[in-house]
């Protein structure tokens, strides 16, 4: 496994907002994680993030533990977040922002060459590139998240509810790049609202109820449960 998360429980305050969860991501894989709102998605990535400590519980990434590890070295580890809201400096250019998703890394030579393998993937980024990231559409600014955290070469990408806030048509976009990027080499975890797009993209799915994972299996078969076409998939 890629990565393993043993049993974690997370507080905030004295509430108890992840009672205990474990999920496992496999090198080269799209897993999705869907649930309701305030289900404890993003505080699940937040957690393997290291940006939110865990009460108890392990996360094991290639082996090693990383439950202590601080949010910088566990980009350095491989593991890079697209938070919800996609986290850009608004006032800064394409260009700085992508700058700055490569700020874990010396290697100035490979991040210029990284740069423009981006640039080739991302046209739009490119014909952009010295104009302010908050006057992008929210399509380009998704791209732009996405990009950014690619520049630290993720070998695991976290990617919260990329969908949000996008016409059906930029969805599509989207959608095509997570599957770009994966079949470039990169391991998914993708956590959405909108469980179509998500069942359809990944390999296995965990469903999040208030806490706790509620439903796990292959998205096929996820996308067949009477309780998930009910609850998340509006049929
Ligand atoms: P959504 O789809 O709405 O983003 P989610 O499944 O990602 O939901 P989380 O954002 O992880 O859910 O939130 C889970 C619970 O934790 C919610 O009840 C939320 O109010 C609470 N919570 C999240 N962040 C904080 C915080 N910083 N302080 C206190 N409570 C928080």
């Amino acid at each position: 496994m890629l990565i393993h998360i043993e049993d974690i429980k997370v507080h905030y305050g004295g509430a108890e907002i992840i009672k205990g969860i474990s999920l496992d991501i496999g090198e080269g894989e799209i897993v999705t994680l869907i649930g309701s709102n305030g289900a404890g998605k993003t505080t699940v990535l937040r957690t393997i993030s290291g940006l939110k400590g865990s009460s108890s519980g392990d996360i094991l990434y290639d082996g090693k533990s990383i439950t202590q590890m601080s949010p910088q070295d566990i980009v350095r580890a491989g593991i890079s977040l697209v938070p919800e809201g996609r986290g850009l400096f608004q006032y800064m250019s394409v260009s700085e922002n992508l700058n700055i998703g490569a700020y874990v890394r010396n290697d100035k030579k490979a991040i210029i060459d990284d740069l423009e393998i981006l640039y080739d993937s991302f046209p739009v980024l490119k014909s952009r590139s010295k104009q302010k990231a908050g006057t992008l559409s929210g399509g380009e600014q998704q791209m732009l998240a996405i990009a950014c955290a690619l520049m630290a070469r993720p070998e695991l990408l976290l990617l919260d509810e990329p969908s949000t806030g996008l016409s059906p048509l930029m969805v599509n976009e989207i959608g095509k790049i997570i599957k770009e990027v994966h079949q470039k080499g990169t391991t998914v975890l993708l956590v959405e609202q909108n469980a179509r797009l998500a069942l359809g993209l990944s390999m296995r799915g965990y469903v999040m109820e208030t806490g706790l994972i509620a439903l796990e299996g292959n998205s096929i078969a996820l996308q067949n449960s009477e309780h998930v076409k009910k609850a998340y998939l509006g049929e």
